[in-house]
């Protein structure tokens, strides 16, 4: 039986009976699980839409990060939604076999200018915190 689907990953296609992520390369009609489509992870950033489901990220958002991320400082790989990060963490073969964690983001950042005449906003993520992580072995 196939694992429970966000509401908001409805409309995404299945392989394998997963959600195909909205970044996922699809190479020959075919979802590349763990490589990422540039262009789409692109827009992703750019638009702070969800890696999985493609739809925009709120105020809370979760970011994968693994080991020689946070050495680096930064996360290659767009932020998740709540409705859309649980899913991942417990069923995303890319995931599951490996170490990683995930952190939460609060960010008031807006990320696209404010229109003329308008009122200034404040700037920067607010808070970031690592929610938990997962050490299961190799598949
Ligand atoms: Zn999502």
């Amino acid at each position: 039986m196939s694992p429970a689907i966000p509401v908001r990953c409805l409309a995404r296609p299945l392989a394998g009976g997963l959600v195909v992520p909205w970044v996922s390369l699809i190479h020959n009609g075919h979802a590349v699980f763990g490589s990422l489509d540039a262009d789409r992870a692109r827009r992703a950033f750019l638009k702070r839409l969800c890696q999985i489901c493609g739809q925009p990220l709120q105020e809370r958002f979760f970011v994968i990060v693994r080991p020689a991320d946070q050495r680096q400082g930064y996360s290659p790989e767009p932020g998740l939604d709540p409705e859309c990060q649980p899913y991942a963490a417990a069923h995303c073969p890319m995931l599951i076999p490996r170490e990683f964690a995930i952190s939460e983001v609060l960010s008031t950042r807006n990320p696209w200018p404010d229109p003329p005449n308008s009122h200034p906003r404040s700037s920067g993520s607010a808070a970031r915190r690592a929610t938990g992580s997962c050490h299961e072995e190799g598949v």
